[in-house]
């Protein structure tokens, strides 16, 4: 049996882990975003498929296709949804932040933008580096502080400042960060899960706002599960 996996996210790389230990064969697909990646086991693939049929070209040679992806990545998500309509496509995204009842919801990242500029004054950004584009509009004058794994592909404002490091994070180097940066209000998106969840504990630590953007609509129709042990079962059932 071969699985394709459309990864760049931890589950996808714990999902080839535990696949390759049960002697199934995976290949774990990447976008090639960011510079020096965390690459799974098993076979590796990176850069887009040029679309659906670039992709459904692919993924006729598997038995099955996991959508590991992160939940942010909408385009590749409804292109392996169109490309395996009738293909056994899973997937496999993990669960939302709940949240406090003070959290600020977000549709989109300029809404976020608008109220992180309401709530203080001194933003701090973590909703990735390919929408940092998005929050200049508003926050162009205030003195923000933006992290990002890569360096940002535009010039941001003289305002800004930039920190490059990876998750995971624990709270105290946080509480750090925040204090040293004179945070006010924290941005982040609802990414889920435990890797990054430690500023969100050092925001309430602080008593700090956050204001988070909801994830876009899942597309219709596809299995989901959302952990890696539900994608294995998922999985075994097809060999
Ligand atoms: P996206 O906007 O949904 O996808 C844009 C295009 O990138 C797709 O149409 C596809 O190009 C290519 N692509 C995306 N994921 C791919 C994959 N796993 N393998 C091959 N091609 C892929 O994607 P994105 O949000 O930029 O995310 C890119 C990658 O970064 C994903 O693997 C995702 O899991 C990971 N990631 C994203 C975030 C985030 O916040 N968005 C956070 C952490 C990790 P073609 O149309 O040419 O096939």
């Amino acid at each position: 049996m071969k699985v394709l996996i459309l990864g760049g996210t931890a589950e996808a790389r714990a999902l080839a882990a535990a696949l390759d230990d049960r002697g199934i064969a995976v290949l774990s697909s990447l976008a090639g975003r960011v510079a020096r990646p965390r690459l799974p086991v098993g076979e590796v693939r990176i850069g887009g498929f040029g679309g659906v049929a670039g992709l459904r070209a692919c993924a006729l040679g598997f038995d099955a296709v996991v959508d590991a992806t992160h939940p942010f990545s909408a385009r590749i998500s409804a292109n392996a949804a169109a490309a395996c309509h009738d293909l056994p496509l899973l997937r496999l995204a993990r669960p939302g932040w709940s949240g406090a009842p003070s959290w600020t919801w977000a549709d989109s990242h300029e809404e976020a933008a608008l109220a992180a500029a309401r709530l203080g004054r001194h933003p701090f950004l973590t909703v990735g580096r390919q929408e940092l584009g998005r929050f200049v509009k508003t926050l162009g004058d205030t003195p923000t502080l933006a992290r990002v794994v890569d360096p940002p592909d535009l010039t941001l404002p003289p305002a800004w400042t930039v920190v490059l490091s990876r998750g995971p994070y624990v709270r105290e180097d946080e509480l750090a960060l925040m204090r040293c940066h004179d945070v006010d209000v924290l941005v982040t998106k609802d990414s889920g899960g435990t890797h990054t969840q430690a500023k969100l504990e050092a925001a309430a630590e602080l008593d700090l706002p956050v204001v988070v953007v909801r994830r876009p609509p899942a597309p219709d129709g596809v299995e989901t599960v959302t952990d890696v042990e539900s994608a294995v079962e998922w999985v075994e059932a097809r060999r």
